[in-house]
């Protein structure tokens, strides 16, 4: 039908389905939002089934080991939508399907996955996610297997948020890049250098899409967000205070932090921001200050546990949560020794425990080591274990008590519909709804906690704000 058509340069558009998955962070699912929306300047809508798309595209993480390999496995299952020799428009596979694959494994070997896999079509970096529409452009044109991994070279970094959902909650990124180099980490590989975008442009950007599209909640990304601002004189601590102000706004985040720039004047913002909720994500690593220095985290567990103290001071009702990688390059015993002490004296609410594993290009992939599989494994279930004990014990400490969480989902488990939303300290709650007819999607809802485990927490429904907190 004409009337669906739209004409893109020298092309015709008729509308098409994206089918994407998104691997890693949530700095990846903030890009992916953001294809998907320059996507709909050429007529494309996102689809949840594979079978019906038209462009199939994998963002990746080249972080996380699993991701990696779910990335290869799912891309090689994509040959069969190129190679089918029975396709049938009744089944839905599509002979002319276009696949792509962006993020970081792109940003480093896009040339070689291009080469490798046959039925790719192009590869994209992870700086290059705004030119989108012209790569899709270009293969729609005819241009076959292409790789566009270049960096964006100039000086300031300028962007508007783009979101494609109407829910109230909304990434926000406000810095890109990382210049630590932790010896673990490919993120300045496949990132870049850092790069702030201007406070006044994201308080501008918030305002707009509080009034315009209804956000009632952000989260202010980075890989390293916390050194926001560094190269325009500004700072983390100055953007939460304005962004505080905003009418509207209802709840902040900031996501993920480095120990190294937290500053009195940012512990300071935790106590004074009304909207910045009482959660900080600390990643730690681990407890052991010799492991720390070859994991060149430019910290040690003394000053780490003197920045817990001063939040906590700040704010007593702050939570704090942690990654932590078990069995680094020839973590002796008493490292890792170290690292279980450090749980106990940091109380956390939850981490996220992960194997060392060595992405290719860092320095410590190039560190020879002792440690076998067994001894990893071991570790971190040795570092689970011990921590779901102390959740356990912190999360008995809700009951009794109202929260107000923002509820996102809701779910049947034997039987029982139950709702889902987090409280400002991001802890996740359950509680049953008044009726099954009652829809609490996106609701503020007062629930009293009835009973809880170190992973899961139950409540009771107490009142419905409905879409805005009273
Ligand atoms: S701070 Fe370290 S771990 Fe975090 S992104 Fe940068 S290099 Fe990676």
């Amino acid at each position: 039908m004409d009337m669906e058509l739209k004409k893109v340069g020298d092309l015709e558009f008729p509308p098409r389905k994206v089918w994407m998955k998104t691997y890693g962070c949530q700095m990846n699912y903030h890009d992916s939002e953001r294809i998907l929306s320059h996507l709909s300047n050429l007529n494309f809508t996102a689809t949840a089934e594979q079978s019906e798309a038209d462009l199939v595209i994998f963002n990746t993480c080249a972080v996380r080991d699993l991701a990696n390999q779910k990335f290869y496995s799912h891309l090689g299952e994509t040959k069969k939508l190129k190679t089918h020799p029975d396709i049938n428009p009744e089944t839905g596979m599509k002979k002319d399907v276009i696949v792509a694959a962006g993020g970081c494994i792109a940003q480093t070997e896009g040339k070689d996955l291009i080469t490798k896999y046959k039925q790719l079509d192009f590869a994209f970096g992870t700086d290059v996610i705004d030119n989108i529409g012209e790569m899709v452009y270009r293969a729609y044109a005819g241009e076959k297997k292409f790789s566009v991994t270049s960096w964006d070279r100039s000086e300031n970094y300028s962007i508007e948020t783009k979101i494609t959902q109407g829910s109230p909650q909304a990434y926000v990124n406000i810095i890109k890049g990382c210049d630590k180099f932790c010896s673990y980490c490919i993120v300045p590989f496949t990132r870049g250098r850092e790069k702030s975008r201007r406070l006044t442009e994201i308080v501008t950007d918030v305002k707009r899409l509080v009034e315009y599209s209804g956000v009632q909640e952000i989260m202010l990304l980075g890989q390293n967000v916390n050194s926001f601002g560094k190269d325009n004189n500004e700072s983390l601590a100055q953007l939460i205070l304005e962004l505080d102000q905003i009418n509207g706004l209802e709840r902040l985040r900031y996501t993920t932090s480095h120990p190294y720039d937290v500053t009195d004047e940012l512990i300071a913002a935790h106590a004074q921001a009304k909207k910045l909720v009482n959660h900080l994500h600390l990643p730690v690593q681990s407890g052991s200050n010799t492991v720390l220095q070859r994991m060149l985290r430019e910290y040690t567990v003394e000053h780490y546990l003197t920045l817990l103290e001063k939040m906590r001071k700040a704010n007593p009702e702050m939570i704090i949560t942690t990654d932590i990688i078990a069995g680094f390059p020839n973590e002796t015993e008493e490292e890792h020794l170290e690292t279980m002490k450090l749980l106990d004296l940091a109380q956390y609410d939850f981490i996220y425990g992960y194997t060392f594993s060595q992405r290719k290009g860092t320095k410590a992939a190039r560190m020879s080591d002792v440690l076998t599989d067994d001894i990893r494994l071991r570790r971190l279930r040795e570092i689970q274990d011990k921590q779901l004990f102390i959740q356990g014990k912190i999360r008995q400490e809700m009951i009794g008590k109202n929260y107000r969480i923002l509820v996102e989902d809701k779910g049947i488990n034997k039987g029982i519909t139950k709702w889902t939303g987090r409280t400002s300290c991001n802890r996740i709650v359950h509680f049953e709804p008044l009726t099954l007819e009652q829809d609490y999607k996106w609701h503020w809802v007062d629930v009293e906690i009835t009973s809880a485990t170190a992973l899961s927490t139950q409540g009771r429904f107490v009142r419905d704000h409905g879409k805005r907190p009273l």
